[in-house]
C-alpha cells in the first residue's frame, strides 16, 4: 500500500462522514423536508455538521497523503491524523443553533486549521529540494552511450563478469537496463552519475535482473539523487518497489530526520507495465516495450530505446522471438542474450550437478547462439552485441573468438561481444 498512514485516518473520517450523513437524513425524514432546512434549527445543526466536515476533510486527506507520498515521517502523519480526527470528533458537538461562545466548536476548527496549515507548509517544503536541484543542474555531454554495466547469465555468483544491467545515457540523462546485483558499483567503476538517474526499466523479474534494484535507487538517493525516477516493469514491480521502502524504513527515515536528506519515497514513481507499445518518452528518449518468451518467467519484455542519433534494442531474456525481430526491426544495436547449447551441461555442474529441471529451463529460456544470428539478421540491426551470456566464465565457452565463431555463421554484420564497462556510441566504441 502506497500510503498506509492516509488510508488508516481516511478510513475513520469516512465513518464519522456517515455519521453525520445519516443525521442529516434522519431529520429529514422526521421533520419531511426533502430539501433545504425549513428553517428548522435540529435539521440546520446537523446539516451544518456535516457540511462542514466535508468542507474540509477531503482536501486535508489529499494533503496528507502528498506528504505521505513524499517520504514525510510517520509518527508526524499519525499525530497529524490524531489531530484532525479528535478536532473532526468535537466540532459537530459544539455546533447549537444561536448558541454563542460555542468552546468544542472552535476547538474542532483551530485543531482542524492546525493539521491543514501544517500539511501545507510540508507540502511545500518538500517541493523545495527537488526545485533548487533543478536550479543548480550542471550542462551535460550531448549524445547517446550505451554502457554494458553486467553481462553474465544466470543467478549463481560469477567471478568475470556482472549480473545483468545497462546504461542508456541521452544527453547526461541516465536509463538502467535491468539491475542485477552489484548494478551500483557498476555504475561507479563507468563513471555514471546516480544523480542524473532520470528511468529504469526491468526487463523481467528473475532475481539477478533485479536483484539491486532497490539498493540502485536507495544509493541514488543517497549519492544526491533529486528528482523523480520513474522504474517500470512487470507486475508486481510497483509492490515490490513499496515492500522495499518498508524493508529499508528505518534507514530511510532516520537520514531523512539525522542527515537532512530529503524524501526518499516520492522520488520513485513505479509503474506496472503489461502488453507492449510505448511505455515512456521524454526529451531524450522514446522507450517501446514488447512481450518476450522466457519459459515460466511471464511477463518478460525486451525494449527498444529510440534517441536523436541511436535506437537500441535489449532483448532481455528471451527464447527466440518473432517479437523481438519486430521491435528490432532496423535498428543500429541489439543488445541479445546468448546460450551455448553445448555449454548447458557445464553451467549446470557448476551448481548443482544432475539438475535436469535446471537444465530443461536453461535451454528452453534462452536464444541458442546461431539463433541470435538469425533474428539479427532478420531484423537488419547494424551492430549486435551478445550479453547475457550462458555459460558465464567458462574458459571452455566463454571467449570472444568462440562466441563470434557461432554467431558468424548466420550473421553477417558487425558482431561485439560483449564485456562489462564496455562502452558504445553513436559514432564510436572505447572501452573505460
Ligand atoms: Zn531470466
Amino acid at each position: 500500500m502506497l500510503v498506509p498512514i492516509t488510508a488508516l485516518y481516511a478510513g475513520a473520517l469516512g465513518l464519522l462522514m456517515l455519521v453525520l450523513a445519516s443525521r442529516v437524513s434522519a431529520e429529514r425524514i422526521r421533520l419531511g423536508a426533502s430539501l433545504g432546512t425549513d428553517a428548522a434549527p435540529s435539521l440546520l445543526e446537523a446539516v451544518r455538521r456535516h457540511g462542514n466536515f466535508v468542507e474540509w476533510v477531503p482536501f486535508i486527506l489529499l494533503l496528507m497523503a502528498s506528504c505521505e507520498l513524499n517520504g514525510f515521517d510517520s509518527d508526524y502523519l499519525h499525530v497529524a491524523g490524531l489531530t484532525l480526527l479528535f478536532g473532526r470528533v468535537l466540532h459537530p458537538f459544539g455546533i447549537k443553533h444561536k448558541v454563542i461562545p460555542q468552546p468544542l466548536r472552535a476547538a474542532g476548527t483551530i485543531l482542524t486549521f492546525g493539521v491543514a496549515l501544517a500539511l501545507s507548509v510540508v507540502a511545500m517544503w518538500q517541493w523545495l529540494p527537488s526545485a533548487q536541484a533543478q536550479q543548480t543542474q550542471q550542462p551535460q555531454p550531448v549524445g547517446t552511450r550505451l554502457i554494458l554495466l553486467g553481462t553474465a547469465g544466470g543467478p549463481a555468483i560469477k567471478k568475470l563478469r556482472a549480473q545483468p544491467a545497462n546504461a542508456v545515457i541521452v544527453n547526461g540523462s541516465v536509463c538502467i537496463v535491468d539491475a542485477g546485483n552489484g548494478v551500483a558499483r557498476q555504475m561507479a567503476l563507468a563513471d555514471v552519475p546516480p544523480q542524473a538517474l532520470r528511468a529504469v526499466f526491468i526487463t523481467h523479474l528473475h532475481s539477478d535482473h533485479v536483484a539491486d534494484y532497490g539498493t540502485l535507487l536507495l544509493r541514488a538517493w543517497q549519492s544526491g539523487l533529486k528528482c523523480v525516477v520513474d522504474t517500470y516493469g512487470p507486475v508486481p514491480l510497483a509492490a515490490m518497489t513499496v515492500s522495499y521502502l518498508q524493508y529499508m524504513d528505518w534507514d530511510i527515515q532516520l537520514r531523512i530526520r539525522d542527515e537532512k536528506r530529503p524524501p526518499f519515497a516520492g522520488l520513485v514513481r513505479a509503474h506496472n507495465i503489461s502488453g507492449g507499445g510505448l511505455i515512456y518518452q521524454d526529451e531524450n528518449v522514446k522507450v517501446t516495450a514488447t512481450e518476450v518468451p522466457h519459459d515460466a518467467a511471464k511477463p518478460a519484455y525486451a525494449y527498444r530505446f529510440d534517441t536523436a542519433d541511436l535506437a537500441i534494442v535489449f532483448s532481455g531474456d528471451t527464447a527466440s522471438s518473432e517479437n523481438l525481430i519486430k521491435l528490432a526491426a532496423g535498428a543500429d544495436i541489439l543488445v541479445h542474450e546468448v546460450v551455448n547449447i553445448d555449454g548447458v551441461d557445464a553451467t549446470v555442474n557448476e551448481t548443482d550437478p544432475g539438475n535436469e529441471a535446471l537444465k530443461r529451463h536453461v535451454i528452453a529460456a534462452h536464444t541458442p547462439i546461431e539463433e541470435v544470428g538469425r533474428v539479427a539478421t532478420q531484423a537488419k540491426v547494424k551492430k549486435r552485441v551478445l550479453s547475457h551470456v550462458v555459460p558465464t566464465g567458462q574458459r571452455a565457452f566463454d571467449q570472444p573468438e568462440l562466441w563470434l565463431q557461432s554467431v558468424r555463421k548466420t550473421y553477417k554484420g558487425e558482431v561485439v561481444v560483449g564485456e562489462d564497462l564496455l562502452q558504445i556510441t553513436a559514432t564510436a566504441e572505447a572501452k573505460n
